[in-house]
C-alpha cells in the first residue's frame, strides 16, 4: 500500500505534497486547486500568492517526507493506523490488523499513543 501523510480537503485523496492553509484548515494537492479555494473565499490568487514567505502568508506548498505511523491515509484517503505488532497499516475502520490479527482496540490504547 502506497502511504500519504494528508489528505486533500479538495478531493479527499491522500497527498504527500501539496498546500497547505491556516496551518491544517485546508489541504489540496495542486497550484489550479489552490487557486480555486482562494478564489472561492473571495480573495485574488496572484495578490494572495505574492504573500508567500512574508508575514501575511496564510498558506504555501510544501512536501511531507515523514508520514506519522498513527495517522496516514491510502491514495482514496482512507484512515490508517500502524500495527504495533507486525508494522503493517491498519486501516481504522477495520477492528484489527488484517495481516496479523492484532486487535486494533490494542494499539490505540498501546503506551506510545499515550
Ligand atoms: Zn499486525
Amino acid at each position: 500500500m502506497k502511504k500519504y501523510a494528508r489528505k486533500s480537503d479538495f478531493n479527499g485523496k491522500g497527498i504527500n505534497q501539496g498546500y497547505i492553509f491556516n496551518d491544517g484548515q485546508y489541504y489540496c494537492q495542486t497550484e489550479k486547486q489552490a487557486k480555486e479555494y482562494v478564489e472561492s473565499k473571495g480573495f485574488n490568487w496572484k495578490e494572495e500568492k505574492q504573500k508567500f514567505n512574508t508575514k501575511n502568508e496564510w498558506f504555501y506548498f510544501t512536501l511531507w517526507e515523514e508520514i506519522d505511523t498513527e495517522e496516514l491515509f491510502d491514495i482514496e484517503g482512507n484512515v490508517y493506523t500502524t500495527c504495533v505488532e507486525c508494522n503493517e497499516p491498519v486501516n481504522l475502520e477495520l477492528k484489527k490488523c488484517e495481516s496479523c490479527f492484532t486487535s486494533i482496540y490494542i494499539i490505540t490504547l498501546s503506551p506510545s499513543k499515550t
